[in-house]
């Protein structure tokens, strides 16, 4: 899908709130505005998706169903922070990277270890000193995300929509921090569309393995991690794989965006 065609269509649903651009990239003179769609309310969400252009379940829910989304954040008074297509040359390339093969994504933060060595994340268990959001210049599309999340006050929640086109077969999986125990109703939520990727190992490098629940903690640098260090409650980046068929993945989708909205609901 060419990435001026997302925009147009997105653009539809600039009546629900205030679209605008924290940016662009531009390539052979074509433009690629960073998309961004604020709705006002109480609580704050953040939804994030397209990190990895090949990942294209989550943009497409988002421009497919904004107006549900944006009415359960209106029947929860919950705001919403929506970037939608995180990585538009990526997205038109369906290539994981940008067109300038920049990573934009898990390069966020940076932990200095006790030694003094400096990384982007930590093994499983791994201690450090302290943790800082990056600064030296990085993927584009992170440089300009950086100023745009810093500006605001942490949300409640924050959800960043992904898919892993590693995991054979269909499934869905969350990496999550904190206490477990409330994202279950969203898996519970999600079981009848696909599997979920129980007690197996999803990441061929760092020995990481999911819970029953499909649930697991990685300190990646990744936006979920830049959160959940910035105090946010609730964050989560779902996977869905991309054997899933893709209704099934916007059902899933949909079910952890619902899930969110009630608890930055609740606070
Ligand atoms: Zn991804």
């Amino acid at each position: 899908m060419r990435y001026a065609d997302y925009v147009e269509d997105f653009s539809r649903w600039a009546s629900l709130g205030e679209l605008g651009t924290y940016g662009e990239a531009v390539h052979d003179g074509t433009r690629y505005p960073y998309l961004r769609l604020v709705v006002d309310g109480a609580r704050w969400l953040t939804i994030t998706a397209g990190f990895h252009g090949d990942e294209q379940s989550g943009p497409r829910t988002l421009l497919r169903s904004m107006d549900r989304v944006v009415a359960w954040a209106r029947q929860h008074d919950v705001g919403l922070r929506v970037y939608p297509c995180l990585n538009p040359t990526g997205f038109e390339d369906t290539t994981r990277y940008n067109r300038a093969h920049q990573r934009p994504n898990n390069d966020l933060l940076r932990y200095e270890l006790p030694g003094g060595h400096v990384r982007g994340e930590l093994l499983p268990g791994q201690r450090f000193k302290r943790w800082y959001v990056r600064t030296t210049p990085g993927a584009a599309e992170t440089d300009a995300l950086l100023p745009e999340l810093e500006q605001h006050a942490p949300p409640v929640a924050a959800l960043d929509l992904h898919q892993d086109p590693f995991h054979e077969g269909p499934g869905s999986y969350a990496y999550v921090f904190g206490e477990r125990s409330g994202f279950h109703s969203m898996v519970r939520a999600c079981r009848g569309f696909a599997p979920i990727v129980a007690q197996q190992q999803v990441d061929d490098v760092v020995p990481l393995s999911t819970d029953e629940h499909g649930l697991l903690e990685y300190a990646d640098g990744s936006i979920t991690d830049y959160f959940w260090r910035r105090g946010v409650r609730w964050a989560a980046a779902l996977e869905t794989t991309t054997d899933t068929d893709p209704e099934a993945c916007h059902q899933v989708n949909l079910a952890w965006i619902h899930g969110f909205i009630e608890r930055a609901a609740a606070g």
